[in-house]
């Protein structure tokens, strides 16, 4: 178990990839804000045994943040989030300070039109902006042959997939399956900020998909009906009411629209606020 060489610099980053591009050594990435946890090291580790060389970046950044977002408290533990990158055999730490991904006079955005004002974008107008803006950036810093994004985070996947198209990116974008806990809840950095009731009441998200996944395939077409399912389950506790859900959603896994009739395949997904905590979780349905 070898420690990752920690590389704050853009310069430094690229220098060393044009390196090991030289050797022609393929280049895995990880884009992170850190805190990792299983979800995240399922991503490295699938990055692991597909490329010569691993990079994964840390960086809580700051323009996928509306103000009054959890930007400020948002978990930071570099040490344990090094140990984990170790163990799990990680070559570079990317770790730029926000002073370097956006100094004073930094003016440049990136946004894709249409996929990020759908769904979560809807409740978080900067975000997807954010994202795809600095995930280009750390895409021409770290210059890989792929790049592994979680499906927990689902329009990010294919909006990030969308920009790579439409830019041209040589960069192959891989989406992962979400990890859960054993009990279902998807696993997410922002978990820490439940109570334990609350997060009794969070495993409601994963048991509603599944319940309505399930009458989905057992004939279920009008979405309508799926989305007043979801309800019952989501509200059968004392916690989650009816204000804290920013949407439920029944849409077609590439375009993100919703659907008026359920075909062969489709994603339904949730954003739901429970306590400190805005949490999202999805399922993919095929029938
Ligand atoms: P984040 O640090 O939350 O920005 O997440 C970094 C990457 O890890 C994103 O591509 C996420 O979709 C992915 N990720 C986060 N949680 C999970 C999970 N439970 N399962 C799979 N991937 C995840």
């Amino acid at each position: 178990m070898s420690r990752p060489v920690v590389i704050k610099h853009p310069r430094r980053i690229r220098r060393i990839i044009l390196s090991c591009k030289s050797k022609q050594k393929t280049i895995g990435f990880v884009p992170t804000m850190g805190a990792l946890h299983e979800g995240h090291l399922s991503l490295i580790e699938r990055a692991r045994d597909e490329n010569d060389i691993v990079v994964v970046s840390i960086f809580v950044n700051p323009s996928q943040f509306a103000p009054g977002e959890d930007y400020s408290r948002y978990p930071r533990p570099f040490r344990k989030d090094m140990e984990r990158c170790s163990e799990a055999g990680v070559d570079y730490l990317f770790y730029p300070s926000a002073r370097q991904m956006y100094p004073e006079d930094y003016s440049t955005w990136v946004d894709v039109k249409g996929l990020s004002q759908l769904l979560c974008g809807k409740f978080r107008p900067v975000h997807f902006r954010g994202v795809v803006t600095v995930v280009l950036k750390l895409f021409h810093m770290v210059m890989p042959d792929i790049a592994y994004f979680g499906k927990k985070d689902y329009q990010q996947f294919v909006i990030i997939k969308k920009m790579a198209k439409d830019l041209n990116l040589n960069i192959t974008i891989k989406g992962m399956p979400i990890i859960r806990e054993k009990d279902g809840l998807a696993k997410s950095s922002r978990n820490q900020y439940l109570t334990e009731n609350q997060r009794r009441e969070s495993l409601l998200l994963y048991r509603s998909l599944k319940e309505a996944r399930q009458a989905i395939q057992k004939g279920l077409k009008d979405p309508q009906k799926v989305i007043r399912m979801l309800k019952r389950t989501l509200f059968s506790g004392p916690v989650i009411k009816h204000k804290d859900i920013d949407y439920i959603a029944v849409f077609h896994p590439d375009t993100l629209e919703e659907v008026k009739t359920i075909k062969k395949k489709c994603v339904i997904a949730l954003a739901v606020r429970v306590g400190k905590a805005r949490l999202i979780d999805n399922i993919e349905v095929t029938i």
